[in-house]
């Protein structure tokens, strides 16, 4: 008799969450109630596979550069307060970055989406771990954008939310707080941010350039 012995807890979280998934699939398939019991499944599945991916991300060497998160800011617009005394006993861990409120909100790098989330100092937050288990926090947010879920893999590209004034950020201009989290500690995101490249204008290209192409 073949025995799988488990040992660590990430690993037995994982083997109960595919008995689980077996149990929902042959339970959804013989009774017929498949639509509730199919979803629960596909988030388990999402699951598991966030945290294989995870695992992969944390080998990789965190980011050297990362994107500018919200749009139409240019990263000389940002006033440095990173450690800037906040009350008596906290100081700033991240950056201020200010924009018109309902302003997209856009993850900084690769990653998973790790939380979706309110709390009291940060208001509505996202959370997104990247290379080198790196987190990155984005804050005070408006609203969250409409499609986005715990375990989504996003992109420089992906919208998270929209720029506002939620938790302690209630009563000042609306901005975005971005935090940067490597395992050792948070670090000052303001060095690792890159602009991004400027709209993209309407199409100028000459009929010269053209024809010469063509020919
Ligand atoms: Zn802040």
């Amino acid at each position: 008799m073949k025995t799988l012995i488990v040992k660590t807890p990430l690993a037995k979280k994982l083997t109960a969450g595919v008995l689980l998934l077996f149990t929902f699939l042959v339970l959804g398939s013989a009774t017929g109630i498949t639509a509730a019991a199919e979803r629960i499944a596909d988030r388990i599945a999402t699951k598991f596979v966030f945290y294989v991916r995870v695992a992969q991300l944390y080998s990789r060497a965190p980011d050297a550069k990362i994107a500018m998160p919200v749009q139409d800011v240019s990263t000389s617009q940002i006033a440095n307060t990173w450690h800037a005394p906040r009350g008596n006993e906290r100081l700033h861990q991240g950056q201020d970055i200010f924009a018109p409120q309902g302003t997209p909100v856009l993850s900084a790098t690769d990653g998973y989406i790790a939380n979706i989330g309110e709390n009291t100092l940060g208001g509505q937050t996202v959370s997104v771990v990247g290379a080198g288990g790196r987190v990155y926090y984005y804050a005070h947010l408006d609203s969250y954008a409409p499609d986005i879920a715990e375990g989504d893999y996003v992109t420089k590209e992906t919208v998270l939310g929209y720029v506002g004034t939620t938790g302690n950020a209630a009563g000042t201009p609306p901005h975005l707080h971005f935090g940067v989290y490597s395992p050792g500690g948070a670090v000052n995101p303001l060095p690792l941010l890159n602009d991004r490249p400027p709209p993209a204008k309407t199409e100028t290209k000459t009929g010269t350039s053209l024809r010469t192409k063509t020919r």
